[in-house]
């Protein structure tokens, strides 16, 4: 496995999706909304902790659902999300079988369907460490957002409030 080159499709992704200087996880959403032509609809789940799956992504004919464990720091919360942004981003999609697509209409979370995400969620699989290492990229560009917003809405608000 070429760690390098993972991370490189990683930084293309990044870059292929135009994120601008400043960037919220809002911003973020918009972005792959507009880029993927769907909603993205994001849900708390609390039966996935017992499972101990912390999220999920079901890419629905409409809209990209996604999943994710009860948790009460919001930076977790912002963690699980970007990971789910980070594989669809890279349209993994592609990846799932048509079983699994078949299993994601049903309404509820099936055992056969929560060890099938399992398969597909490990985290040494080569598709794991792309989408992780995108998902660090944008927790940094969200990062440097909220470091400079520290400074600048303080000024804005100078000027125009
Ligand atoms: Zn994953």
């Amino acid at each position: 496995m070429d760690m390098e080159q993972l991370r490189g499709q990683a930084a293309a992704a990044f870059h292929d999706l135009d994120v601008p200087e400043r960037v919220t996880l809002e911003d973020l959403r918009e972005l792959l909304e507009d880029d993927r032509g769907k909603s993205i609809v994001i849900r708390e789940v609390k039966e996935l902790a017992r499972n101990q799956i912390s999220g999920l992504w079901f890419s629905l004919p409409e809209t990209d659902l996604i999943l994710h464990a009860e948790t009460s720091s919001p930076l977790h919360r912002e963690q699980i999300i970007l990971h789910e942004f980070a594989h669809m981003a890279l349209n993994h999609e592609r990846l799932m079988d048509e079983e699994e697509h078949l299993a994601t209409l049903l309404p509820d979370l099936s055992p056969s369907l929560v060890s099938k995400c399992l398969a597909r969620c490990q985290r040494h699989t080569e598709p794991e460490i792309v989408a992780e290492s995108l998902a660090d990229l944008f927790a940094d560009a969200l990062a440097r957002t909220r470091r400079a917003g520290r400074v600048e809405p303080g000024n804005f608000r100078g000027v125009f409030g």
